[in-house]
């Protein structure tokens, strides 16, 4: 039997075997096009009916390399890029979900999500039911309507830090025949693999850890090719009946369960809306990927210690990291995530809104930024920035309290992170 290569292998030489004497790193392919001799050979790739490569909107070789790779870590059938996190999660719930239709999401999700389903799509039509990720499964069954297609949450949300059960938003999704799609943004295939435990679609911001270096914006779309669409027919027709837009094809029955999904939604949805991952920076997603393992080690690591020392601190009030043992979400974090979570922590300080903007001006290594995930460490207090607009009480009721303050744990030395922590608090 074949061994069953483990992550750290894949991120290095998942998606790409060079021939003897190709180029060992993956080749950037700047090229919007490609020739053909003939007009039949280019005929064929316009058919689905053959593979290869004609316009970079559709495919090219280098960001279907970096695909191929991310597919192999989430354990998936087939993926594809986009140009950023947020185009990921529209193509993927827009190839299910089209105007009259309804989805069910956690509420507990990245603001940009959250805008995009309660904002952007509802005037596209669909409407959306927001859930507690912590209700019961009853009250999860409930938001269930006979238009509903899809089912969303987040492995560890942005910036809420809750937990997914994913098994159970599996079962409540299943049970009504449709898919659940879990954004594996913070956690990563190397700590979470949600299409294991149920999920049928993952997305990624692949601008956060994956690449890691605050480089490159991107996104990606993994199928786990289980999801049988088939079975609701009436449900799903995108995917089972006949694309008058792309000379009849019917996604399921000539892609099969492992193509189908990825498929339309390049061919139809790539197609149309353009919003692709360039060579270039799908070349620095790959090289983000080769040390991808080490580097979430490393943040858990960081993130764990600086968890731990800024409960301990006389001037914290609160700490939200599901790998304390007291935080609400440890349990669920030790079964999905038993090797670690991820590197961003929140918490407050008792002086609230006025002792976390002292402490932000006084951190050195701790730069200010909107960014979380990258190799350094970046904190950011809503309040008095992103959701600045809101009053307290709006803060409050939005789950970002006036005192929270996000911390993105970098790859620095963690006894340097907690000095310049402790001058902060302290100075
Ligand atoms: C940042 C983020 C996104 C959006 O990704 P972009 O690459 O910024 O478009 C989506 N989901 C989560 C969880 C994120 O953190």
């Amino acid at each position: 039997m074949e061994r069953k290569l483990q992550t750290e292998t894949l991120c290095i030489q998942a998606g790409y075997s060079p021939a003897s004497g190709e180029p060992r790193q993956i080749p950037i392919v700047q090229s919007t096009t490609f020739q053909y001799a003939t007009s039949e050979d280019m005929g064929k790739l316009f058919d689905l009916e053959a593979d290869g490569y004609f316009y970079s909107r559709l495919a090219n070789p280098t960001c279907d390399a970096v695909a191929a790779k991310i597919a192999a870590l989430e354990g998936g059938t087939a993926a594809m890029l986009t140009g950023s996190g947020q185009a990921a999660t529209f193509l993927t719930v827009f190839n299910i979900a089209s105007c009259g239709d309804h989805i069910i999401s956690s509420s507990a999700i990245y603001g940009g999500s959250f805008n995009l389903f309660s904002v952007t799509m509802k005037r596209m039509g669909i409407q959306v039911t927001f859930v507690d990720p912590d209700c019961t499964e009853e009250a999860l069954n409930a938001a269930f309507q006979e238009n509903t297609k899809l089912v969303f949450g987040e492995t560890i949300a942005n910036p809420a830090l809750t937990v997914l059960d994913i098994e159970k938003f599996a079962r409540a999704a299943h049970t009504h025949g449709v898919p659940l799609i879990v954004d594996n943004t913070f956690a990563t295939p190397v700590n979470c693999r949600p299409l294991e435990w149920g999920a049928d679609i993952v997305t990624n911001s692949t601008t956060k850890y994956m690449d890691g270096h605050g480089a490159a914006l991107g996104g990606v779309i993994v199928d786990g090719g289980k999801f049988d669409w088939t079975k609701y027919p009436e449900k799903f027709p995108g995917l089972c009946t006949p694309d008058e837009s792309y000379h009849g094809v019917t996604y399921t029955e000539r892609f099969g369960l492992a193509g189908a999904f990825i498929t339309k939604c390049t061919a139809q949805l790539m197609r149309d809306l353009g919003c692709v991952q360039s060579p270039q920076n799908a070349f620095y997603l790959n090289l983000g990927l080769e040390s991808l393992p080490f580097r979430m080690r490393q943040h858990c690591a960081n993130a764990q210690r600086i968890a731990e020392f800024l409960q301990n601190h006389p001037r914290v009030a609160w700490v939200r990291y599901c790998g304390l043992p007291s935080d609400p979400y440890y349990a669920l974090a030790r079964k999905y995530m038993p090797n670690g979570a991820c590197g961003v922590i929140s918490f407050g300080l008792k002086d609230g809104r006025k002792g976390a903007e002292e402490f932000m001006k006084r951190l050195r290594l701790g730069a200010i930024e909107t960014h979380v995930a990258d190799s350094r460490t970046c904190c950011l207090h809503p309040a008095s920035s992103t959701h600045r607009q809101m009053t307290d009480a709006e803060l409050d009721a939005a789950g970002v309290g006036a005192d929270l303050i996000r911390l993105s744990c970098g790859l620095e030395n963690a006894e340097d992170l907690l000095a310049d922590l402790r001058q902060a608090l302290e100075g």
